[in-house]
Parts: C-alpha cells; structure tokens; sequence
C-alpha cells in the first residue's frame, strides 16, 4: 500500500473526494467508448477511474512526478491510457490527435487556469470541447456578457472561440484540502465556424489589452495612440465610452478598421 499523498500547495493540489459531485461531472462529460480524452492534472486519479470506465481512449498530463508513479502503477496496464509527465501549460495537445478532436477535461490548479486555457485556445482546431473546474468567479468572467461588471478581456477572447456553458457549482467540502473559494463546472465548446471575421488578430488582441487596461478611463484615452477620433467615428463607436460598453462586434469593427487606415 502507498504512503497516503501529501496536497502540494504549488500544484494547487484540491483534490475532489465528494462522489457525487465526481458522478455528476462525468455524466456531464458523458464519455463514450470511442472518445478520446484528455485529462489535465489526474492527481490521484479521482476523475480518472470513473472515465476510463465508460472504454474511452484517455490521455493524461501530470507535473507532480509523485503522483505519476501512483498513477503509472494504478492505470498503465490499461493500453487506452498513456500518461504524460508535463507541464500542461507547454504541452503540445494538438500533437496526440488521432482520428477524432480531442475532448479536455480537468479539475485545474487555478493559479495556472487563466494562462492554460490561452495555451488551449491556441490549438483549438483539434478540440471538440473542454470541461473544466474552475474558481466560480473565473467561470462568471468566462460567460460574461456586455453591460455585465464580469464582462472583459477574459469574456472576449473566449468568447470569440468558444461557445461558454456554466454547468453547476462546486462547494468547498467536495475537496480536500478545501480551498477558500467556491467552484464551478463550465462547458466550453469550440465554435465550428468563426462567429467573427477578424482580419488581424494580434491588433485585435492589443486594442481589447489596452480598453480594459484601466476600466474606468475612456476609450479615448486607453486607445490613444491606436485609434483616433476619425476611426471612433466611422465605426460610430462613443470614444467616451468604458471598454465594458463595447460589445465583442465593437471591437472587431474597430480593429478591422484600422487595418485598412
Ligand atoms: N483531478 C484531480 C486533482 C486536482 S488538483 C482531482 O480532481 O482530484 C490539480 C492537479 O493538477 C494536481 O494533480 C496537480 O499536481 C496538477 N498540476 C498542477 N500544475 C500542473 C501543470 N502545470 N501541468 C499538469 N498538471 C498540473
């Protein structure tokens, strides 16, 4: 029998141990058989178990090299399961693509949540959809809408790729060790067609950065030096607006403007 394992604070170590709560997660990811999933931070492999049982193919990226070992003795017998011993925030998902898009699952450290899902997006083409745990307030930013004080950066770069459904959430009794925060489930789905047409994305990317830099200052200020008061007016966009009056289409026609300047 192994040494009971010691919750590492810089992992972000939460491990789930409420079964009901692993039984509702798995039915909402509803595995089947011929799915190939990937895991982000199978820990002690409380989600694992439940989802190699549905006989799907399951690939799983770890950085605690104590919790490979166990997990290395618990599942590698099964040749559906390939554990990887990596940082999930370098991995090259895109690469373990067979034949079907990949569908990502994790209960995710949440110091790392917000880098990790900018690392996913990128290989977004070879994913089919993502579940993940997350902070509740990180899943309320996720799903924001316009008018909403959540809604910013964060709410428009997901949303251009993803369509975003908050599941359920999560209390802190479901862990252990209980973090401080409460937590949700949220589906992301990535969008089969582009719902934007984006004709550079880095300017893009620049002008969301720089609106939500300082919230409470105009556009016409955080955007000096990116757009003048000829393009707020041909997009017929108030330059004395806050960024979280600008809808996601706001910015597109702003950024594509200016492409063309
Ligand atoms: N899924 C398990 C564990 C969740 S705790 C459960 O629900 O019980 C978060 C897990 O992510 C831990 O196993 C931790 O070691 C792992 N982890 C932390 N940082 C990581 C990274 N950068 N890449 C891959 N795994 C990571």
């Amino acid at each position: 029998m192994n040494k009971p394992h010691k919750a590492r604070k810089r992992f972000g170590q939460n491990f789930l141990q409420d079964s009901h709560i692993i039984h509702q997660i798995v039915m909402s990811i509803d595995p089947m058989p011929d799915d190939h999933l990937v895991e982000i931070g199978p820990g002690q492999g409380a989600i694992t178990q439940p989802l190699l049982d549905s006989q799907c193919r399951l690939d799983v990226v770890e950085l605690d090299r104590d919790l490979v070992d166990r997990l290395n003795t618990q599942f590698s017998h099964l040749d559906r399961f390939t554990l990887h011993s990596a940082d999930a925030l370098s991995f090259d998902f895109a690469a373990l693509k067979k034949d079907k898009p990949l569908r990502i699952i994790g209960n995710l450290p949440y110091n790392i949540s917000t880098p990790l899902l900018f690392h996913l997006l990128s290989q977004a083409a070879h994913i089919q959809d993502m579940h993940f745990m997350l902070q509740k307030e990180i899943v309320n930013r996720l799903e924001a809408q316009l008018g909403s004080k959540q809604f910013g950066r964060l709410s428009i770069m997901i949303q251009l790729h993803c369509q975003v459904e908050a599941l359920f959430d999560v209390e802190p009794e479901c862990f252990n060790p209980q973090p401080k925060v409460m937590s949700s489930i949220v589906r992301l789905t990535p969008h089969a067609a582009p719902p934007y047409a984006i004709d550079n994305m880095p300017l893009f990317e620049r002008i969301v950065r720089s609106a939500f830099s300082q919230r409470r200052k105009t556009i016409r200020n955080t955007l000096k030096g990116i757009c003048n008061d000829e393009v707020f007016q041909a997009t017929q966009i108030d330059p004395t607006s806050r960024a979280e009056a600008l809808s996601i289409n706001d910015f597109v026609n702003l950024s594509n403007h200016l492409k063309y300047e």
